[in-house]
């Protein structure tokens, strides 16, 4: 082995140093877009991302709305749900002093989306428009003072309100 002289330390200074490179590939970002229609397939909602919420409903006004024992909606941030077709549009009170619109088919009047005025840049659409039996299941069971009897919403995670 030689010895190291001073010029050879000032050029093993100035040599850039090799180490190897190893890449690392992101993991692949999956945006998951989803689909919801009416009825008809008239008006269309394209949701982009996870919804924020997924809450079952058991309040009459519920009821009405689905036509069914209990109502089953999405909320998305509204940048993230294009909404396309003709739709018309009915606001009512809640109870709680809030007032919520909802966007139905102008052709065969499936609610496709509805929004409440206290709850900002949000939009909820009913899960039954996206016919995806994959769709991430509730978290909340609300109303339940007014569930129909023979209804259970099961699952771990799910909060039950009264
Ligand atoms: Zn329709």
């Amino acid at each position: 082995m030689s010895a190291l002289f001073p010029a050879d330390i000032d050029a093993m200074r100035r040599k850039p140093v090799r180490r190897d490179i190893v890449v690392r590939t992101p993991e692949p970002v999956v945006i998951v877009r989803r689909l919801a229609t009416c009825r008809c397939g008239s008006v269309r909602a394209i949701c982009t991302g996870e919804p924020l919420r997924v809450a079952v409903s058991h309040s009459p006004d519920s009821q009405r709305r689905s036509g069914s024992a209990f109502a089953v909606d999405a909320r998305f941030a509204e940048d993230c749900v294009s909404i396309d077709g003709p739709t018309n549009r009915w606001s009512a009170p809640e109870g709680d002093g809030t007032r919520t619109t909802y966007h139905f088919c102008a052709t065969c009047g499936s609610t496709l989306a509805y929004t409440n005025d206290a709850r900002i840049g949000q939009v909820t659409i009913p899960v039954g428009a996206f016919a995806d039996p994959n769709f991430p299941p509730p978290t909340v069971s609300d109303w339940e003072q007014t569930q129909q009897p023979w209804v259970a919403i099961t699952g771990d995670d799910v909060e039950h309100r009264d």
